[in-house]
């Protein structure tokens, strides 16, 4: 009959069927490890801590996939190129909310690559800020055909999809352009007269409002307004 195995004969055996079974780190005794950055250890086998930056950007591509077929809004449906979800960082300084893509951005597959890229150029600019450093995105994500604007109805049943991306990219401010758009994401009436010059809170971000960049291409008289919005804007971003 053979030796039993002597204690270091069993450790390594040990160890063996934990390596067998895919286990290929064990916490050392010692004191506990800092939440922030040290695996989480259970029942011997480390699960990487998770990064809450990386889970929320994966949960926005999720997003943008899940919405890829959507076809609540028919005609949109039966007349896009594409879906265009926002882009940008997470956690952006401000969040600039348009209506719904254009004809450009509709081929482009982007958000504000046409006319209100155009608008966004110069209000960056006054902002000391790089078109990187915001989130742009869309109250629809699909471009109403024959360059009208989408209906409220068309806004309203892509409001779910835009509440959950403003929750997964949580800028610090969010910055409504037109009337569509602020009675949109504000479930309000008001027209942006009544609107412009106040913060509005949405889930705890602030929110403003300031004139549609095409209504400003028709009105130029309105520039000094616009002007100001984004000095109103600038004081709450603190620049
Ligand atoms: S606008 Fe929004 S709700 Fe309408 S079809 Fe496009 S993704 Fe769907």
């Amino acid at each position: 009959m053979a030796d039993a195995p002597t204690l270091p004969q069993q450790l390594k055996q040990y160890l063996d069927a934990l390596r067998a079974a895919g286990v290929e780190y064990v916490a050392k005794a010692g004191p506990a490890p800092s939440r922030k950055s040290a695996p989480i250890v259970v029942a011997s086998a480390v699960i990487p801590a998770v990064d809450p930056l990386a889970e929320r950007r994966t949960n926005l591509k999720l997003l943008a996939d899940g919405i890829q077929n959507c076809a609540r809004c028919l005609e949109l449906f039966s007349t896009r190129t594409q879906t265009i979800s926002g882009v940008g960082p997470i956690s952006a300084e401000v969040a600039f909310l348009g209506d719904g893509p254009d004809s450009v951005d509709d081929r482009a597959g982007e958000p504000f690559r046409g006319d209100a890229g155009t608008w966004l150029a110069p209000a960056l600019v006054a902002l000391g800020l790089e078109r990187k450093q915001v989130y742009l995105l869309n109250a629809t994500r699909c471009r109403a055909p024959g360059k009208r604007f989408p209906t409220a109805k068309e806004c309203a049943n892509c409001r779910d999809y835009l509440v959950r991306e403003l929750e997964l990219a949580r800028p610090k401010v969010i910055c409504c352009l037109g009337t569509l758009t602020a009675q949109t994401l504000l479930q309000t009436t008001e027209s942006i007269a009544a609107l412009r010059g106040k913060v509005f809170d949405h889930t705890g971000i602030p929110v403003i409002c300031t004139f549609h960049p095409a209504y400003l291409l028709k009105n130029p008289k309105s520039a000094a307004d616009a002007a100001s919005d984004l000095e109103f804007l600038k004081r709450i971003l603190g620049t």
